[in-house]
């Protein structure tokens, strides 16, 4: 048996999947509304957020697109850092929307005030940020880049969450998100094929004056069947039931002990690489705290270690993603890890480099 610690889709307990495996139900009846209202205070406590939770049976991208129709009416602005805030502008322009991006080098954040310039150009309507840029783990300054954002009247704020969902706090409400999303095979320690999403009512408004929304990602059609509990379409209910078991397990721990979990845990993958001299790919203040992306030394067989890892202990991580591939490994620390696990895989992997 095999143990993934790649940053996403992570391991899913099998208390996860138990709870997956009841029988099916009918999703236009009340069995359905009361497990729909069910998740939704949690979900609302970790998105900071008095808007309810839409559940899109979609990988994450599947609302980044959404994101991108039902809201940019003017020009998208793309903050590209990264594999996956790099291919949201791919995916504005492949959509024929208006898109300009800021793109600085992986493994560096995106700067504010570099987005407060870009926008005193004038023109855009939107703006798409990663929190976590999952490809280099790198974490960007939400509040700083919120706060530029919000002080341009008429310009929304998409913000993916998928790997700092749950991790950290992101506060919507707060920090004025217009929408928030994560898909839930990363931080949220679900087998892949659902999108967490939250619009906020300036996001509905703008929705509502798009043309050409379709059906199946339409906000306005999440809106409306989010009132009766429900959803447009029949929804991934095993994963609901999966989602319900997550959000029991986060009130059981709270949800500051959560957060407080995920530090340590990073920190403890974070001492590992400076004991063994991996420098982090990060810039110190913008790292991650669910995964860690490290560069590879020069004289470092990394693909050897990462089949080793696997041959003797069974444990995977990730040899870098996209054009980073083979340069930067990634250990994720997402969902149910704990110190236990991580210590686990600190010793195998002390063991694979004979130290
Ligand atoms: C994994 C990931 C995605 C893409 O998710 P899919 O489930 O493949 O659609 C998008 N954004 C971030 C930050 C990710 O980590």
């Amino acid at each position: 048996m095999s143990k993934l610690y790649i940053p996403g889709p992570i391991n899913v307990s099998p208390e996860t999947f138990a709870a997956m495996s009841r029988p099916m139900i009918g999703h236009r009846g009340s069995e359905f509304e009361v497990l729909y209202a069910s998740v939704q205070p949690m979900l609302k406590e970790l998105a900071g957020t008095t808007r309810p939770a839409y559940l899109s049976t979609s990988s994450a991208w599947g609302v980044m697109e959404a994101s991108l129709r039902n809201l940019c009416a003017k020009k998208v602005l793309n903050l590209c850092c990264g594999a996956f805030s790099d291919k949201w502008y791919d995916v504005a322009r492949s959509s024929g929307l208006a898109a300009e991006k800021i793109q600085v080098e992986w493994g560096e954040a995106i700067c504010p005030e570099t987005v407060r310039a870009k926008l005193e150009e004038g023109g855009f309507d939107l703006v798409t940020l990663i929190h976590n840029e999952t490809s280099t783990g790198v974490m960007n300054d939400l509040a700083g880049i919120a706060k530029v954002v919000k002080s341009f009247p008429g310009v929304l704020l998409v913000v993916d969450s998928v790997s700092s969902f749950s991790a950290v706090p992101v506060n919507m409400d707060e920090l004025g998100i217009d929408v928030l999303l994560a898909g839930v095979q990363k931080a949220l320690a679900l087998p892949p094929g659902m999108t967490v999403f939250f619009c906020s009512e300036a996001a509905l408004e703008r929705a509502k004056a798009q043309p050409n929304r379709g059906y199946y990602f339409d906000f306005i059609e999440f809106a409306k069947n989010a009132e009766k509990n429900n959803t447009p379409s029949t929804p991934a209910i095993s994963l609901i039931f999966g989602l319900q078991h997550i959000m029991e397990n986060v009130a059981a721990e709270g949800v500051a002990n959560r957060y407080a979990r995920h530090k340590a845990n990073n920190a403890m993958i974070h001492a590992w690489g400076d004991r063994h001299g991996f420098p982090n790919f990060a810039p110190a203040g913008n790292e991650s705290v669910s995964l860690t992306c490290f560069k590879k030394p020069d004289d470092f067989d990394q693909s050897a270690f990462i089949k080793e890892l696997k041959a003797r202990h069974g444990f995977i991580i990730n040899g870098g993603y996209g054009k980073i591939k083979g340069l930067t490994f990634r250990i994720s620390n997402m969902g149910n890890e704990n110190a236990a696990t991580l210590q686990a895989l600190i010793d195998a992997m002390d063991d694979v480099l004979g130290s």
